[in-house]
């Protein structure tokens, strides 16, 4: 799905012309059925630590090109950036300033991933050095070009520089699976999990719910997730049970026509579970409605029913499925939907935001429950991504929304989807309480 300004650039004559008045000339994203290999070669691996060596090495049994300098490269598929044993910010340059003279060289669609450790309270030279890495990240990744990305991995002290959750968000950030994310650092804070064992079939027996599934966003989860090998069970209203049959015999799921917002929502799934013999490994709270309005016009018809769907929902859902102690697997995964407008507010969006600010926190909170069942519970933060609901935006309000990233293009639900895919993977077991933008760095937040 391309929008009309981007096909016009990609055109001959749009392209001159963009050129011509330096308008945005969005790249073309490459995603997973574009660029099927995980790692795009050769990849160098920074720094100078026993982390970096271990890294390079793991790459290297995988049969990736890795170097550790960048030589005569012509051009660069991927950079790893290893700082972990970092401790004073004059300790950056050295090891960050050989990929200035690489930039040139990097791939269209070329990554750039930092591993480091969050700054702490602990010696002050150090927690400089470690949050400095996250604002030469940031700002890399609004100087990429071509398609390309930066993120960060930030490992907790304590936890293993090759934990589980590492490597996975280290190959996540390195896949064409994160083609819109960019700017974003992602905390692995225990080494739980354990290594995807079926690399094209991550999900594989694991049973998955969505919610919202019938449509847009929550049908590309759905999707995303069955061809990552997941058994799916798909919810939406009865009011959309023509889509969500459609969706249940494409993917071979089991449909569930319920209003999450519904007395008694929560005890009626785990009754419709328990009555199929399903166990829910991963659970996807996508729901989500919009009623925009400037807070001098809001009431309470507007403001009421976008929080009931958007937070009230999620709260009782997950806690009618704690609670029933038999429909939930053993290691079970919570991902729910916030947006960048719950991080950084929206003008006409007093509702919405509440709501959204509100899961953000509530998935922090509920990680800590789940961790003793050995759960987690994340959220990803959408930005502009091309479905109905931003479809209905006034159409100058929504061309601006759509450039306001470093991508300069608006998201698709597939690239959503490839984020909530990677945290219910059995790899994100150390990745807890996050919230996940996938914005292609949106200006609007931090
Ligand atoms: P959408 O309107 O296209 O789809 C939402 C789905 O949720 C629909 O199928 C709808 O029937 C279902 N739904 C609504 N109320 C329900 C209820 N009470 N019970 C069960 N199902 C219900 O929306 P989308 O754009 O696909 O958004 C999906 C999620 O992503 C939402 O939580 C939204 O807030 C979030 N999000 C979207 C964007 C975006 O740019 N589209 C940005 C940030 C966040």
């Amino acid at each position: 799905m391309t929008d009309a300004y981007t096909r016009f650039i990609r055109s001959a004559p749009g392209g001159a012309l963009a050129k011509q008045l330096g308008l945005p000339r969005p790249a073309r994203l490459l995603r997973r059925q574009d660029r099927p290999e995980p790692v795009l070669g050769p990849v160098v691996v920074l720094g100078d630590s026993a982390g970096a060596d271990r890294i390079a090495h793991l790459l290297l049994e995988e049969g990736a090109d890795v170097r550790r300098r960048f030589e005569e490269l012509r051009r660069v598929g991927s950079v790893i950036v290893v700082l972990d044993e970092i401790s004073s910010p004059a300790e950056i340059g050295p090891i960050m300033l050989p990929l200035a003279g690489a930039m040139r060289s990097l791939a269209p669609g070329a990554r750039v991933v930092t591993i480091s450790r969050p700054a702490g309270d602990e010696d002050p030279g150090r927690a400089a050095a470690r949050g400095g890495v996250e604002g030469f990240l940031r700002s890399l990744a609004h100087e990429m070009r071509g398609g390309g990305t930066a993120n960060g991995v930030l490992v907790e002290d304590g936890v293993a520089l090759d934990a589980p959750a590492t490597i996975g968000a280290l190959r996540f950030f390195l896949s064409a699976r994160s083609a819109f994310i960019t700017g974003q650092l992602l905390t692995v804070s225990g080494e739980a999990g354990s290594a995807t064992e079926n690399r094209s079939l991550p999900l594989a027996g694991r049973t998955a719910l969505v919610t919202g599934a019938a449509r847009g966003i929550g049908a590309a989860i759905a999707r995303t997730l069955a061809a990552d090998g997941a058994q799916l069970v798909v919810l939406d209203v009865p009011g959309a049970g023509t889509e969500l049959s459609r969706l249940a015999n494409e993917l071979r799921a089991v449909p569930i026509q319920l209003d999450v917002t519904s007395k008694g929502a929560g005890e009626r799934l785990v009754s419709f579970l328990r009555g199929r013999g399903l166990t829910l490994d991963a659970v996807v709270l996508n729901a989500g409605i919009t009623r925009d309005k400037l807070l001098a016009n809001m009431t309470p018809d507007r403001w009421d029913p976008v929080l009931a769907v958007n937070i009230t929902s999620q709260i009782t859902l997950t806690e009618a499925l704690i609670e029933a102690g038999d429909v939930l697997g053993e290691q079970p995964r919570v991902v729910s939907l916030a947006s960048t407008s719950g991080i950084a507010g929206n003008r006409g969006q007093t509702n919405y935001a509440t709501s959204k600010a509100g899961v953000i926190a509530f998935v922090d909170a509920l990680a800590a429950r789940l961790e003793a069942l050995g759960g987690t519970a994340n959220a990803v933060a959408p930005g502009f991504i091309e479905t109905e609901m931003t479809a209905r935006m006034p159409a100058l309000t929504r061309e601006v929304a759509r450039r306001l990233n470093s991508l300069q293009q608006g998201g698709l639900p597939v690239d959503v989807a490839e984020a909530i895919a990677f945290l219910c993977s059995a790899e994100a077991g150390g990745i807890r309480g996050e919230t996940l933008r996938v914005c292609g760095q949106n200006m609007v937040g931090k």
